[in-house]
């Protein structure tokens, strides 16, 4: 009955019109837009908000990708990239011992990047939902994650594997790195970027297809198309 209800079209998706709900004893409770989507959802979901992994090379639209279903299914957008980001910006220790390895567009420490993540999933409002943008990006972390998440019953739904072709994707972040200021968006950088990413990530993608909950998306394309092939897939789940 549950996948039933949950396999709609994504139109249905969107949040009822009325903007009271009733509350038994009393007159009607005021909510806000947010708050009308999240309700929604939980009702729609039992209870549960989506928890789910965007995995996909630089360039392949991860964070825009990333915010917009995060935005859709009104969870948490967590990209550890930003996290680390943040972490450079306010010259903390774990920005100091992450930039080096972010300038040569080599991958942080693991117990670093985990920390960022454990502590941002452990302050979230239960019911936890979420896209993880940029992590796990190695089998070890995947394990790490699947260990603390199976703890704290907390795995993945869903993880998404966006696939551009690599002329793309190397097109993508040069331009990007025309008009951000991210230190990293450079042509020699980004193929570093992406070879390391065939290397260690894309092992990720038969982790998750063994355990039942890889969605593989054509990530060519507007960036609109591109969203509502994801958001296709995730409505037809059962979030457990
Ligand atoms: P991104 O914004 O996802 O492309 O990440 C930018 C940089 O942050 C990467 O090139 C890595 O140096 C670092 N980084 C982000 N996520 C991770 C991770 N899960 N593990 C290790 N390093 C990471």
């Amino acid at each position: 009955m549950f996948s039933h209800e949950f396999r709609t079209t994504s139109q249905e998706l969107l949040p009822p019109e009325h903007s009271s709900w009733p509350a038994q004893g009393q007159g009607p409770i005021e909510f806000t837009k947010g708050e009308r989507r999240t309700r929604f959802l939980l009702e729609r979901h039992n209870g549960r908000m989506l928890r789910s992994l965007l995995l996909a090379p630089p360039g392949a639209g991860k964070g825009t990708q990333g915010a917009r279903i995060a935005a859709i299914y009104g969870v948490s957008h967590i990209a550890t990239g930003d996290l680390l980001r943040e972490q450079v910006e306010r010259c903390t220790p774990t920005g100091e011992a992450a930039v080096g390895y972010m300038a040569r567009g080599d991958l942080a420490p693991d117990p670093l990047v985990m920390a960022l993540v454990v502590e941002r999933i452990a302050a979230l409002e239960p019911p936890a939902g979420f896209v993880l943008d940029g992590f796990p990006r190695t089998i070890a972390q995947a394990e790490q994650a699947y260990a603390w998440g199976s703890e704290h019953d907390l795995t993945f739904h869903a993880v998404i594997a966006l696939d551009v072709p690599e002329d793309q994707l190397v097109q993508r972040v040069v331009l990007r790195g025309e008009t951000s200021c991210r230190g990293d968006d450079t042509a020699e950088t980004v193929l570093r970027r992406i070879h390391l990413y065939a290397e260690t990530s894309e092992p990720l993608l038969e982790f998750y297809r063994s355990r039942g909950i890889l969605i593989e998306i054509d990530g060519t394309g507007t960036v609109e198309e591109v969203t509502e092939r994801i958001r296709a897939r995730l409505d037809a789940l059962d979030l457990r």
